[in-house]
């Protein structure tokens, strides 16, 4: 699933920066409605961006994931601890 998330962000960002390069308008002597500087803007915002995110979400959940929530006092424990260090209680696997 992270590792999901961290190849479709990497892909998502390669596809913009393909997208601007690919671009009718980045080639040159075409005539295109919209100007270079859209399809860069249009293609960083909606592309690189949101896929350099996905790609660095997929560490913070991993770095999340390494902890988790004890059932009796609801306090963020370390996932291996069997024991809660907040309020000592048994922490099932
Ligand atoms: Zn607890």
């Amino acid at each position: 699933m992270r590792t999901l998330l961290r190849i479709v962000g990497v892909v998502w960002t390669i596809l913009g920066i393909m997208n601007i390069t690919e671009s009718p308008s980045m080639q040159a002597g075409a005539k295109s409605l919209i100007g270079p500087e859209f399809v860069i803007l249009f293609n960083v915002v909606l592309f690189i961006i949101p896929g350099l995110v996905l790609a660095g979400l997929g560490s913070l959940i991993k770095r999340k994931s390494a902890e988790k929530k004890c059932p009796e006092c609801a306090e963020l424990i370390k996932r291996e601890a069997k024991i809660c260090r907040f309020c000592k209680a048994e922490v099932a696997e």
